[in-house]
């Protein structure tokens, strides 16, 4: 197997998992230590993926964790998050069993992902893939995360002061924390 980034034509195994009907290897290139991942299963179709246009080309993990990197730029998730959030996705697309599938349903799968993740990161890979229309979409995609959010931590300056708010929308006074 050759690294797809230089070429090289040895790797090292740094992990190996069963994956429904294969066994799915996370290798690192000996000469250019860049990673990539390869699967080893028997008679199995590799996984399409069927673009808006109607093409189709096969998945790649690399496509995925570039949206998924550029998501998550700058936030505060542990190191590694995408690599893998990408990681887990992949194995679930190939869990579906399916020999194509439609981009629309993995970019539902990455945002039902990022979701429970981190909800900026989740606005921002909705906003590419959603290719929200105006600011308005967009505010109601944001007006349904603070829905279901909680109230901000008690630290937190809040935007106006409270007095200034409406009745209905101020927040339940918190009891300070011990610390
Ligand atoms: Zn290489």
């Amino acid at each position: 197997m050759n690294c797809p980034y230089c070429g090289y034509n040895d790797s090292k195994v740094i992990d190996s998992r069963d994956v429904n009907d294969g066994i799915r290897r996370r290798r690192q290139c000996l000469q250019c230590d860049l990673r990539f991942t390869t699967y080893e299963r028997l008679q199995h179709a590799s996984l399409f993926v069927i673009k808006k246009d109607g093409r189709r080309e096969e998945f790649n993990r690399e496509k995925l964790l570039t949206g998924i990197r550029k998501a998550c730029e700058k936030r505060p998730l542990p190191a590694g998050t995408p690599d893998r959030l990408a990681d887990d996705i992949e194995i679930e697309l190939y869990q579906m069993g399916k020999a194509e599938i439609h981009s629309d349903a993995i970019g539902d799968v990455v945002m039902a992902r990022l979701k429970k993740l981190d909800h900026i990161a989740y606005i921002r890979f909705a906003s590419v893939y959603r290719e929200f229309e105006d600011i308005t979409m967009l505010k109601e995609e944001v007006d349904s995360l603070a829905g279901h959010s909680l109230a901000p931590p008690a630290d937190q300056i809040p935007l106006f002061p409270m007095e200034e708010l409406p009745v209905q929308l101020k927040a339940p006074r918190r009891p300070r924390q011990l610390r």
